[in-house]
């Protein structure tokens, strides 16, 4: 199914955990953005992004900018063909508008700091102003820019790339939290599964570990060879044909267990990063 055809709601919580609700909402739930609860105090139109704000921003302002190369970033990162789609950013000022808004345009979702909504008219993100905010654009904005360019992504991988750009590292460092939550779950005997991950196409069956693990698969296949990157790439970048075969089978082409060589990268990149800075 052509996932934008659908109302597609991506939603950040304390943790930067997340999830998809997929064809759960009808658009009819998705009621215009003219309304007045929504943001529109301020409004700042770039090429791609449209800001509507409650919060006072200058065009110029590091949000605004950091965006803009964020979508770059993904372009480079991805070798994606970016999408002329804009997406629109409303961002409320304080927790209490935030959430009343939510309570009425959709109901019954639990409170979140930011979503991101996509349907096959608008791609908008709703967040409020916090000490997050940073983080918490940077991973919904990443959601809008695949779904501006891409005809449809798979809900894991959607995640695992939201979750791979949200935070600013430089590029290759993974990330300390997720290496070190998942080294120390395979000591306890958990695996990475490819196969399960690409099982899922619900929002509540994603967990945080299921958001940990295709972190995990996105960096360690962009970083570790150029073949995986390619494979990755090639996936993502040519969605009619990722259905004839899924990424777990490509990776079964390069190399016979793709997941005890993931298992190794995470034992290992995660001692390193134990290793006291000697200077
Ligand atoms: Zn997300």
């Amino acid at each position: 199914m052509n996932r934008l055809n659908s109302v597609q709601l991506v939603f950040t919580m304390v943790g930067c955990l997340c999830f998809c609700l997929q064809a759960g909402c009808s658009s009819s739930t998705f009621r215009g953005n003219n309304d007045d609860d929504i943001p529109g105090k301020y409004r700042i139109k770039t090429d791609h992004v449209i800001l509507h704000s409650d919060v006072k921003l200058d065009t110029d302002d590091p949000l605004i900018r950091e965006l803009k190369e964020l979508r770059r970033q993904i372009a480079r990162t991805l070798e994606l063909e970016l999408g002329e789609k804009q997406v629109e950013v409303f961002m409320f000022k304080d927790e209490a508008s935030y959430h009343r808004f939510l309570a009425n345009h959709f109901p019954g979702l639990p409170p979140r700091r930011a979503y991101f909504v996509g349907t096959s008219r608008k791609l908008a993100i709703y967040t409020v102003w916090t000490e997050q905010i940073r983080e918490d654009l940077r991973h919904e904005f990443t959601h809008g820019v695949l779904h501006a360019s891409l005809p449809s992504v798979p809900l894991w991988l959607d995640e695992g790339f939201a979750e791979y750009f949200e935070l600013p590292t430089v590029p290759g460092v993974p990330r300390d939290d997720y290496l070190t939550e998942l080294a120390r779950l395979q000591q306890n005997g958990w695996k990475p599964n490819l196969r399960r991950l690409e099982q899922l196409d619900a929002v509540g069956e994603m967990q945080r570990l299921d958001y940990a693990e295709s972190w995990a698969w996105v960096h360690w296949m962009l970083h570790n060879n150029p073949q995986t990157r390619t494979s990755l790439l090639d996936y993502l970048n040519y969605p009619d044909r990722a259905d004839a075969m899924p990424l777990s089978r490509r990776l079964n082409l390069l190399m016979p267990s793709p997941e005890q060589a993931l298992a190794r990268w995470i034992a290992q990149s995660n001692s390193r990063s134990q290793i006291p800075d000697q200077n």
